[in-house]
């Protein structure tokens, strides 16, 4: 469904991601992990069309994506989920939602999208007239992910959606990427909770200062010795 070539990204002269190639399956749930700075959010801004890669080439479904602008590649069904969560805090929860659809013309098909977010995350229903900035922290990374989800789109992309959370809502949150995953939306999760990351995976591709250095089915990652010592501790 995604495919990334051979990719070279930079901020000025630093050469931020080196030569990356990786694949993400249809109906998948991919993850990229790799310590701080190894160049996962740049990878992410870089497939939504936020960064412009110096070479390399994206493909999804079959498109050439590579430099088109990020509303285009929403409106094919590539969405992002941006790193800490960046809601509109002065708007209500329900006005953040619907800011998420705001590509589409399709009101039936709205409505039908909200109530299955407000079936994934009920906490936020319960919250739909509240300022989006006096949720806490994990409240705010469902309303990232429902925003996401309001555009209907083929994938998701996720950028560490773990950080800063308590352990249990880590959990929760990892439990309903799994249920978003279920109902066919392809997943590429970037994470530096490596063994999260690596548990709900089907394929993992390991990052390191830009290069991608293992990969693997994601269970036979959490045995791997070189990644366990660099990783997980
Ligand atoms: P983190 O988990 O800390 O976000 P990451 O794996 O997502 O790390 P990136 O944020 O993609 O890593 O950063 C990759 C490299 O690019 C780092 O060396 C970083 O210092 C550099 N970098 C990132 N953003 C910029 C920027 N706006 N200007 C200059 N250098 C940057």
């Amino acid at each position: 469904m995604l495919k990334v070539e051979e990719l070279n990204v930079y901020y000025d002269k630093i050469h931020a991601v080196k030569g990356v190639s990786f694949e993400v399956r249809d109906g998948e749930i991919c993850t990229l992990i790799g310590a701080n700075g190894a160049g996962k959010t740049t990878i992410l801004q870089t497939i939504s069309g936020l960064l412009r890669p110096k070479s390399g080439k994206i493909s999804f479904d079959g498109v050439d994506i590579t430099g088109h602008s990020p509303n285009k590649i929403l409106v094919r069904g590539l969405a992002q989920v941006p790193e800490s969560r960046r809601v509109f805090g002065q708007m209500t929860v329900l006005e953040n939602l619907e800011m998420g659809a705001f590509t589409r013309r399709d009101t039936a098909g709205i409505r039908e999208d909200l109530e299955m977010v407000f079936h994934s995350f009920p906490r936020l229903k319960e919250r739909l007239r509240q300022p989006a900035g006096t949720l806490s922290g994990g409240e705010q990374q469902m309303l990232a992910m429902g925003r996401a989800l309001m555009s209907r789109p083929k994938m998701l992309l996720l950028d560490e959606p773990s950080m800063g959370l308590a352990p249990i809502l880590v959990d929760e949150i990892f439990s309903i990427i799994r249920q978003v995953n279920k109902t066919g939306v392809t997943v590429l999760l970037v994470e530096q909770n490596a063994t999260k990351a690596l548990e709900i995976a089907d394929y993992s591709y390991v990052l390191s200062t830009g290069k991608i250095v293992s990969s693997g089915e994601g269970r036979s990652l959490l045995t791997d010795a070189s990644v366990r010592s660099a990783y997980l501790g």
